[in-house]
Order: structure tokens, then C-alpha cells, then sequence
């Protein structure tokens, strides 16, 4: 597993297309192979050295197959590169700046950045279970009336921040909503707050009430974010960061950001390893279809 977070290292350790294909194929097979086709657990080489072969129904499958390396439009080399850069520097990586650096037109940076961030959406297996701080801000402009019909371009954002080991700050989820009513907060707490363990604090916005009965809530007042310092801290850094990077976009790839910037920040404490558990996300993750996620 490479750990590490120095480019030169990382540069040392991954000079050619096969170097890249030969830690997916550690990592795609670390549990044993398995056919695909048929279920039989023994293979012979296949095609090339990095693909294997079923002993029994000869189905061939090459290390990218059923994972998002699958008909990748940039070498693999460069690839991991920018999943280098996308994960472990603090601020990402523009689509321009990986254009540049890799020397890839920028529709398949675009592309590839897209590709990463759907990697980087929260599986969903770690709930936060603590003292759960919620709030909604909007994004893309001024900060006024959030809870208005009137939102215009700017997309209103439910966040979601624990409090660990005292007053620390944990792990932070946020998503676009429709609007701040029960009916929309609904998903996004099922999605990343556990209703047996958590004790979610919000401010006195009505909207949250109807969670009740699922989910213990409790009110405080905000004073315009002093009542939250801690998840006030957490906005403050996204608002920074998007305003850095963000462009016009859908609301379909304002939440892509999120993930994005959630998927690093909930690793900041042990970014070592964070590469390799974005690779592990390529592996396990289906190919990316463009087309589903209509552009
Ligand atoms: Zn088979």
C-alpha cells in the first residue's frame, strides 16, 4: 500500500503503466479471485499479465474491468497522478490546473474530476453518532434569507458536523437540498446520521421538527452561528474553498463538490493513506456511466 503524501515519493514509485496496473491488480484480487462469469475461484494468466483467466469457463478479465479505470480516456499513469493531487492536497486541484500539470485537454479533466468525485461520495458506512450539529447555508452567493422561496441561483445546502472527545470537531457530510423542510432533511439524515445514537442539535428553525419522530433533536438558538461555533468553523472553510474553485454549476455537481471536499476532510487526520483509499473507491465502485449522469 504506498502511504505518503510527497509527490516526488509517489513519482518514484509509479514511472510506467505498468507499475499503476500492477497495484490495482494487487488490490483488485487481495481477497482472491474470483469469476465473475461462473463463480469458480482459480484462473490461469490471461490475455496480458494483468488480466486473469477462469479455469473453468475461460472468461477473461483485465485489472480496469467493472471498476471506474474501466476505458479510462488518459493513461492510467496520468490518472493516478491526478487522484494524487485531488486527494491529498488540501485544496484539490482546479480542472485548468490538471490540464496543465498532466497535459489533457481540459473536457477530460473535466471528465476525470467528475469521475473522481462520484469516487469520493461517502459509502454511507459511517454514521455520525455523537452530538450531531445540522444546519442549512447557501452557496454561490450572499448568505440572505435561506429559507425564502427566493433562493435564485444559489443552491441551499444541509450540513451535517459531529462533535467528538469533548467539543472536537469528527466527521462532516453536507448535500443540496430543495428546500429546508422536513420532507427534504429527511434523506440526507437517513443517509448520514444514526437515529440510535446521535443527538442532533439545530437551531430553532421549525423545518426540523417533523424529524422528531425518527431522530432525537434539540434546539438552541444560533445567534448567527455563535451558538455553533464548531460547525460554523466547517462552513466557513467550505464557503472558502468553493469560492476558490466553484463555478457556475448544476445542482448535480455543486453536491460532486461536496464529496469532494467532505471526502478529504473527513481524512484530514490521516492523509497518508488517503490515495490509496480513493483508489480502493475506483475498484470497488461500478465504471462511471457519463451518460446516466447526463452532463
Ligand atoms: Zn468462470
Amino acid at each position: 500500500m504506498f502511504q505518503g503524501i510527497s509527490i516526488v515519493t509517489f513519482n518514484k514509485s509509479f514511472k510506467t503503466e505498468d507499475d499503476c496496473k500492477q497495484y490495482l491488480f494487487a488490490m483488485k484480487w487481495k481477497d482472491g479471485y474470483k469469476c465473475r462469469r461462473c463463480g469458480f475461484t482459480a484462473s490461469n494468466k490471461g490475455k496480458t499479465s494483468y488480466h486473469l483467466r477462469c479455469k473453468v469457463c475461460a472468461y477473461d478479465e483485465s485489472v480496469t474491468a467493472h471498476t471506474m479505470f474501466h476505458k479510462l480516456k488518459v493513461p492510467l499513469l496520468k490518472a493516478f497522478g491526478m487522484t494524487f493531487r485531488l486527494s491529498v492536497r488540501k485544496k484539490g486541484m482546479s480542472t485548468v490546473e490538471l490540464s496543465k500539470e498532466y497535459s489533457i485537454n481540459q473536457k477530460s479533466s473535466w471528465l476525470f474530476k467528475r469521475k473522481t468525485q462520484e469516487a469520493m461520495k461517502s459509502s454511507g458506512e459511517h454514521l455520525l453518532d455523537t452530538k450531531v450539529e445540522v444546519d442549512e447555508i447557501l452557496i454561490g452567493g450572499p448568505e440572505k434569507n435561506k429559507r425564502g422561496r427566493n433562493k435564485g441561483d444559489k443552491k441551499l445546502v444541509v450540513i451535517a458536523v459531529e462533535k467528538v472527545k469533548g467539543d472536537k470537531i469528527g466527521r462532516a457530510y453536507a448535500e443540496v437540498i430543495q428546500q429546508a423542510s422536513g420532507d427534504c432533511f429527511k434523506p440526507f439524515f437517513e443517509r448520514y446520521i444514526d437515529k440510535d445514537n446521535a443527538q442532533v442539535i439545530t437551531d430553532c428553525w421549525k423545518g426540523y421538527l417533523p424529524l422528531e419522530s425518527e431522530f432525537e433533536i434539540r434546539q438552541k438558538p444560533s445567534n448567527g452561528g455563535k451558538g455553533f461555533p464548531g460547525l460554523h468553523l466547517v462552513i466557513m472553510n467550505l464557503k472558502g474553498w468553493l469560492r476558490g474553485i466553484h463555478h457556475h454549476c448544476s445542482e448535480k455537481f455543486t453536491n460532486g463538490y461536496l464529496n469532494e471536499f467532505f471526502f478529504r476532510f473527513n481524512r484530514r487526520n490521516f492523509l497518508t493513506s488517503i490515495w490509496h483509499k480513493l483508489i480502493e473507491r475506483f475498484i470497488t465502485s461500478q465504471p462511471y456511466n457519463y451518460k446516466a449522469n447526463a452532463l
